[in-house]
C-alpha cells in the first residue's frame, strides 16, 4: 500500500522537528502531505524555518492565528477536516502540544482516521498550562505514539495506556536529530555572532510561555532577574512577538539585548556560543544540552525531567533567577548521557510507517 501521511504543523518547534522527519519521509518514498494552520505565521517564526531547512512547501495553508484558544482550535479543527476528507490520508502526524496539534488530532479521529503523535508521553503534570493539555488529549486519541524518552513511556504506562490498544514505540527525540543535521552547517550559514558583536561571552534568554508573558508581576520579575545578570554578563534574548508585546506594555527597564526571534541557523550558533541558556521553551531546554550548555528553565515543573535529575538543567522561579543562573555559571557537567537517543529518530519513526 502506498502510504500517505497528512502532518499537521503550526508552530515554530513543530517545524524544526518535522525538518528532520519529512527529509527521512521523502527519502524512503512516502508522500506527506503538508498542512500548516498558520499558528505562527511572522516571517521570522515560519517561513524562515521553511527556507532554511528545506522543509516541503506547505500543500495547504489555513492562515488561523492571533485568536483564544477555543476559537483557534475549533477553526483549525474544521479546516483540517476538510483537508482529511479530500486527501485521504493512511495517518495523520502531529508534533509537540500546540492548539495546532491537538486540532490536528481531534479533527482526524472523529474521522476515523488513525493519529500518530510525535512527543508523546509528555507531562509537566501542570494542567494549568495549555500544553498540558494539548499533550494529555492529544496521547488518549493517538494510535502511534513516538516518546522521545524513557520518562514520556513511563508516563504513558501510568496512566494505564497499555489498555487503550495503541502503539506506544521509544523513538528519541527528534529534535537532536535536528541539532545534529543542522548544528553541523550552521557556522557556515551564520554570522550572527559577528553581525551582533557578541565574543567574549554571553548568556541567552527566551521567554515564551503564556504563564510568564500574560502575568505582568511575574514578568516584571523575570526582567529584573535578567537585568542582574546583564550586570555580570551580557544578556542577549531573541524575543517571541507574544513576549515583546508583553514587555512592551510593562514599561518597566531593562538593560539586556533584545533581538527578534532568528531562524535555526542563527539560533544554533547563539547556543554554541553562550555560556549558559535561560529559557522556558522546551527544545531550548534539550538544545541546551545538545551542545554542553547548562540551563535555568524560567519555570517550576518541567517534562524534560532528566535534565533536572541530572543537575544540568535547574528549575528556577522567577525570583530566583539570578540565584540559580550564579550557581550554574561556569560549573562543568556530563552532557554525554545519551537521555534522549541517538540522533536516528525520524529513522526510527520513517521505517516504522513503512512498516505499518
Ligand atoms: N528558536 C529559534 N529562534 C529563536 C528562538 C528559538 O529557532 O529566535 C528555536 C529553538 O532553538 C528551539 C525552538 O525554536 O529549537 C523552540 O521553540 P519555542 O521556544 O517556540 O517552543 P517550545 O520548544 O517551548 O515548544
Amino acid at each position: 500500500m502506498q502510504m500517505k501521511i497528512l502532518t499537521i504543523l503550526g508552530a515554530r518547534p513543530q517545524f524544526i522537528k518535522a525538518a528532520a522527519v519529512s527529509r527521512l519521509l521523502m527519502q524512503k518514498g512516502i508522500t506527506e502531505v503538508i498542512v500548516h494552520t498558520g499558528q505562527h505565521f511572522d516571517h521570522n517564526m515560519s517561513q524562515v524555518f521553511f527556507n532554511e531547512m528545506s522543509i516541503p512547501t506547505p500543500h495547504y495553508n489555513l492562515n488561523i492565528h492571533n485568536l483564544p484558544h477555543g476559537a483557534m482550535t475549533g477553526r483549525m479543527m474544521e479546516e483540517v477536516e476538510k483537508v482529511i476528507l479530500k486527501e485521504k490520508p493512511n495517518l495523520v502526524m502531529v508534533y509537540g502540544d500546540t492548539n495546532s496539534t491537538l486540532a490536528g488530532a481531534l479533527a482526524a479521529k472523529k474521522l476515523n482516521v488513525e493519529v500518530a503523535h510525535v512527543e508523546a508521553g509528555l507531562r509537566s503534570y501542570n494542567l494549568a498550562m495549555p500544553e498540558e493539555v494539548n499533550r494529555i488529549l492529544t496521547d488518549r486519541i493517538s494510535t502511534h505514539l513516538f516518546c522521545p524518552t524513557q520518562n514520556a513511556i513511563n508516563n504513558l504506562n501510568l496512566e494505564g495506556f497499555e489498555r487503550f490498544g495503541c502503539n506506544v514505540l521509544y523513538t528519541g527525540d527528534v529534535m537532536l536529530d535536528a541539532a545534529l543535521f543542522y548544528g553541523a552547517q550552521s557556522a557556515a550559514r551564520s554570522n550572527i555572532i559577528e553581525r551582533l558583536k557578541l565574543h567574549g561571552g554571553y548568556s541567552l534568554a527566551t521567554v515564551h510561555r503564556q504563564e510568564n508573558t500574560d502575568d505582568k508581576v511575574r514578568l516584571r520579575k523575570i526582567v529584573t532577574e535578567l537585568n542582574a545578570i546583564n550586570a555580570k554578563q551580557r544578556v542577549v534574548v531573541p524575543l517571541h512577538p507574544r513576549s515583546r508585546k508583553a514587555l512592551e506594555e510593562l514599561n518597566f527597564g531593562f538593560n539586556f539585548l533584545v533581538i527578534d526571534p532568528v531562524g535555526y541557523f542563527d539560533m544554533v550558533e547563539l547556543i554554541k556560543g553562550s555560556s549558559i541558556i535561560l529559557t522556558d521553551s522546551g527544545g531550548l531546554q534539550k538544545e541546551a544540552y545538545f551542545f554542553g550548555k547548562p540551563c535555568v528553565t524560567l519555570r517550576n515543573e518541567t517534562e524534560w525531567v532528566e535534565l533536572v535529575e541530572h543537575g544540568i538543567n535547574v528549575l528556577a522561579d522567577c525570583d530566583k533567577i539570578f540565584q540559580s543562573w550564579d550557581a550554574m555559571f561556569g560549573k562543568k557537567f556530563n552532557f554525554e548521557l545519551n537521555l534522549y537517543g541517538g540522533g536516528r529518530a525520524a529513522e526510527v519513526i520513517s521505517n516504522y510507517i513503512l512498516g505499518l
